[in-house]
């Protein structure tokens, strides 16, 4: 248990054993080759393939870039329908591109695209789908891929939060035409900062491989408009060295899941993580909707009492994308109803592999404190 005077944040990173990075880095000091697809950007971009059982993967700089590049790569224009509960990231890469975000609304059971709103946003200017993955839950992926099939639209996964997962057996970076995966400090796994784009399509890769690269084909030949968003050397031995301990920090990861599950199931008024029949779960967040009506308290209320603990949770995600500062006036987060109410009541608890499960006893009897009270009166 930690120092209760210390803050428990809502994450921490993972560090792997200090001796075994500094083995790791130790040739770099030889071979004074720092960055631009070096061994260990090649090294690790196969060990990714063989862990995530894809076809390929172009590695980048940090998840948002990796993002950005795909949907150039991709050639999408018009409109891209997507959802507004998610990191501001998945949003502004669209923008940045100089397309337009069609919000769809999500479903109130896993906050992933509602699949049943989906087509009657299609336009003749739309060009894809850009769905993500929140908190590891698993989109309708097969729904997702017959509409788009239908109306041939492309189809982008924002699988930032679902590093590492599998459903009945195929890794989850193999649905669509591409997925993003970010290795953020802050991920379920990372390589200090970190990105990657999962392909089917090689045309695609090389397409990535350019425009991370400023468009350099060759020597004398730039056949592109590309910018600089390659992963270096010391970002991939990073990803290398946590990879070899993903499987133990996923197991630590679950036992805190569980706990938290044990201790607040049954509680009235408050809604748990719930996840879909043969996913393999990377145990990435601990979302709690709370139903103020039958709980008692808002979420907002919640939150502020476990601040005022030094137990830092956070409302993951409030503001929507759609509501953002920078998109007033410009998007409706009226129109997506039900990511506009789970905005108002997640709360997104502390998970990490090393919490403890005493902190966690004590995180889930602050949560409930003013319940208890009340049900002590009654
Ligand atoms: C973290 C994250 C990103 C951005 O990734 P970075 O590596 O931080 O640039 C994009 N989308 C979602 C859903 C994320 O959680």
């Amino acid at each position: 248990m930690k120092d209760p005077k210390e803050p428990i944040l809502v994450t921490r990173s993972s560090m792997p054993p200090l001796e075994e990075f500094i083995e790791e880095i130790r040739p770099i000091w030889d071979s004074h080759w720092l960055t631009n697809m070096g061994v260990y950007h090649e090294r690790f971009k196969e060990q990714l393939n063989q862990f995530l059982g894809v076809p390929h993967t172009e590695l980048f700089v940090n998840g948002h870039m990796a993002l950005e590049m795909a949907i150039q790569a991709m050639g999408l224009t018009g409109e891209v329908i997507t959802t507004p509960f998610t990191f501001v990231s998945t949003t502004h890469a669209i923008v940045r591109n100089g397309l337009t975000p069609v919000f769809c609304d999500i479903n109130p059971e896993d906050f992933t695209i509602d699949v049943s709103k989906l087509e009657a946003l299609i336009t003749d200017r739309t060009s894809a789908i850009i769905p993500v993955h929140v908190y590891g839950n698993l989109c309708d992926v097969d729904t997702i891929d017959a509409i788009a099939k239908k109306h041939g639209l492309k189809v982008f996964y924002d699988a930032a939060h679902a590093f590492g997962e599998r459903y009945h057996g195929k890794g989850v970076g193999t649905f669509g035409d591409a997925s993003m995966f970010s290795f953020h400090a802050t991920k379920v796994f990372h390589s200090i900062e970190g990105g990657a784009v999962c392909y089917h399509d090689e045309a695609l890769g090389k397409e990535l491989y350019k425009l991370k690269n400023f468009g350099i084909l060759s020597e004398e030949v730039i056949d592109g408009v590309g910018a600089n968003a390659k992963m270096n050397e010391f970002q991939a031995a990073m990803g290398i060295c946590n990879l070899r301990h993903l499987d133990e920090e996923i197991a630590k990861r679950k036992q805190v899941f569980q706990h938290y599950m044990s201790r607040l199931q049954g509680v009235k008024g408050l809604r748990l993580p719930a996840h879909k029949p043969g996913l393999e779960s990377n145990y990435a967040y601990f979302p709690v909707i709370f139903e103020e009506e039958v709980f008692g308290e808002s979420r907002d209320q919640v939150y502020d009492r476990l601040r005022s603990c030094g137990i830092i949770a956070r409302k993951y995600f409030y503001p929507l994308t759609n509501a953002c500062d920078c998109y007033k006036g410009r998007f409706s987060p009226e129109r997506t109803p039900t990511a506009l109410k789970i905005s108002m009541q997640v709360l997104t608890l502390p998970l990490y592999a090393d919490l403890s499960l005493t902190d966690v006893d004590r995180i889930c009897q602050i949560v409930l404190e003013q319940k208890s009270e009340k049900v002590g009166l009654t």
